[in-house]
C-alpha cells in the first residue's frame, strides 16, 4: 500500500486512515496509541484489532472481497457478477453511492435504512471471474459496469479497465454514472478503455435536480462533462429516470440537451427509465402505468424525430447461453456465516462456489441450516431453517 495514497487523520475518538479516498480504516485512539509504538502504519492497517473498515462515503461497514477471502463473486446482486443469460455481463466492483435518489430502487446513499453493509471488490480478482464468464460466453461480450453504488467511486477503477480491455471475449466496456466525478482528468483516463457513458442526469434545473438526488447536484458542471464525454472517443447515452410529478417537464429539456449535443454516435442518444417502486427501494406516492409510460415516449419520439422506446438489440445485446447453476431451488445446506449481509438480517454463506444470502439473525462465525428460496439470475437467496 503506497503511503501517497493514504490521509492520516484523527475522528471522533479514532485515528483514522483514509485509504484511496475511500476505505476508511479506524482505528480507537486509546488501542492506536499503543499500536504506534509497536508496529509500523502498514502493519496497522491491514492486521491490528480493534479495527473497523468503513465506505468513507456511506459511512457503512465495508467487506473487502479479495481472492484470498474466498468470497465467491458470483450469486450476490451488490458486488461481483451477474450473468442474466445475454452477451452482456454486469460487473459490480463495490456498493455505495455519493447521493442519496428519492426514487432509488436500492434505497442507496448515506441516509440508506436497509443497507447494512458496503463491499468492495478487488481489481485482479474481479477481472479474473469476468475473465472465466466472458470466455464461457465467447466474442462479442459487453462488460457493463453498474451496480447498486455509483461506479467511479471505485478507487481501482483505471486498474479494473486496463485488466479487462485485455479480455479478448470484450468488445464493449460500458458503465453507468451519475456524472458528480466526471472530470476532465477521468474522461481522458476512461477514454482509453470505455466504449458508452451512461448517464443519469433527471433534471435540467438545478434545484429539480438536486430535489431528486437528494444532496446538491451540480449540473452545470455534470452538462460541461457530458459535452466532454460527446466530444471524447466515448458514446454517451442520458438514462434520466423519469419521476412524476417531479421531473415531467424536464425530460423533453433532457431529450433536446443530447440531441443538442450529439450524444448517441453509435448507439441512442436517451434511454428514458420508467420510476418503479421496488420492495426494497425508496418509494414515492406517483407512479405511471407502463401504457402512460410508452404512449408519452411515442410522442415524444415523433416530436424529436428520435427513438426512444429502446430494445435489448438497439445496444447489441442477445441471448447466451447461462452460467450453470450449481444450485436449485429448495436445496438445503449447512455452512459457516462467513461475513455480514448487505441488508439487515442478511449473512453471507459459501456452497459450491456461489455466494449466499442467507436470512438470520445469527452472527458471522455461527453455523447455519438454510433453504435456497430464490435463485433467478444465478443470485441467491436462502433463509434459516432449523
Ligand atoms: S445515483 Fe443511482 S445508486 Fe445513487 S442514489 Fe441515485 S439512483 Fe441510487
Amino acid at each position: 500500500m503506497s503511503a501517497e495514497h493514504i490521509r492520516e487523520y484523527e475522528e471522533d475518538n479514532d485515528k483514522v486512515f483514509l485509504i484511496r479516498g475511500f476505505i476508511e480504516v479506524r482505528i480507537p485512539l486509546k488501542y492506536y496509541h499503543k499500536l504506534a509504538k509497536r508496529y509500523s502504519t502498514e502493519y496497522i492497517i491491514s492486521f491490528a484489532e480493534p479495527r473497523m473498515v468503513v465506505n468513507h462515503i456511506t459511512k457503512r461497514q465495508l467487506v473487502f472481497i479479495t481472492r484470498e477471502c474466498g468470497i465467491p463473486l458470483l450469486g450476490h446482486p451488490a458486488f461481483g457478477i451477474i450473468d442474466r443469460g445475454t452477451n452482456l455481463i454486469q460487473v459490480r466492483p463495490l456498493t455505495g453511492c455519493n447521493l442519496n435518489c428519492i426514487f432509488c430502487s436500492v434505497d442507496e446513499g448515506r441516509i440508506s435504512r436497509t443497507r447494512a453493509t458496503d463491499y468492495i471488490v478487488e481489481p485482479g480478482y474481479l477481472a479474473d471471474k469476468l475473465k472465466e464468464v466472458a470466455k464461457f460466453k465467447g466474442g462479442g461480450v459487453e462488460a457493463h459496469i453498474d451496480g447498486q453504488c455509483e461506479p467511479l467511486l471505485y478507487p481501482y477503477m483505471e486498474e479494473l479497465l486496463e485488466r479487462m480491455s485485455r479480455i479478448k471475449e470484450i468488445e464493449v466496456i460500458s458503465m453507468q454514472t451519475n456524472g458528480i466525478l466526471l472530470n476532465e482528468a477521468r474522461i481522458e483516463m476512461l477514454e482509453e478503455y470505455v466504449t458508452r457513458i451512461n448517464l443519469s442526469i433527471n433534471a435540467i434545473d438545478e434545484a429539480i435536480a438536486s430535489m431528486l438526488a437528494g444532496a446538491r447536484y451540480p449540473i452545470r458542471r455534470v452538462l460541461a462533462n457530458a459535452k466532454r464525454v460527446v466530444d471524447s472517443n466515448m458514446d454517451l447515452l442520458i438514462a434520466p429516470v423519469w419521476v412524476p410529478g417531479y421531473n415531467d417537464r424536464e425530460i423533453e429539456k433532457i431529450i433536446r440537451f443530447a440531441l443538442e449535443i450529439g450524444a448517441g454516435k453509435r448507439y441512442p442518444p436517451v434511454g428514458i427509465q420508467k420510476y418503479i417502486p421496488y420492495r426494497h427501494g425508496r418509494k414515492l406516492k406517483k407512479s405511471l402505468t407502463f401504457r402512460e409510460f410508452y404512449n408519452k415516449l411515442a410522442e415524444w419520439e415523433t416530436e424529436f424525430g428520435v427513438k426512444l422506446i429502446l430494445r435489448p438489440a438497439d445496444f447489441g445485446m442477445e441471448k447466451r447461453a447461462r452460467i450453470p447453476s450449481p444450485i436449485s431451488k429448495g436445496e438445503r445446506f449447512r455452512a459457516q456465516l462467513i461475513a455480514e449481509g448487505r441488508m439487515f438480517g442478511e449473512k453471507l454463506a459459501i456452497v459450491r462456489d456461489r455466494v449466499i444470502t442467507v436470512r438470520t439473525d445469527r452472527r458471522v462465525g455461527e453455523f447455519a441450516n438454510f433453504e435456497i428460496v430464490r435463485t433467478h439470475d444465478g443470485i441467491f437467496l436462502a433463509v434459516e431453517v432449523q
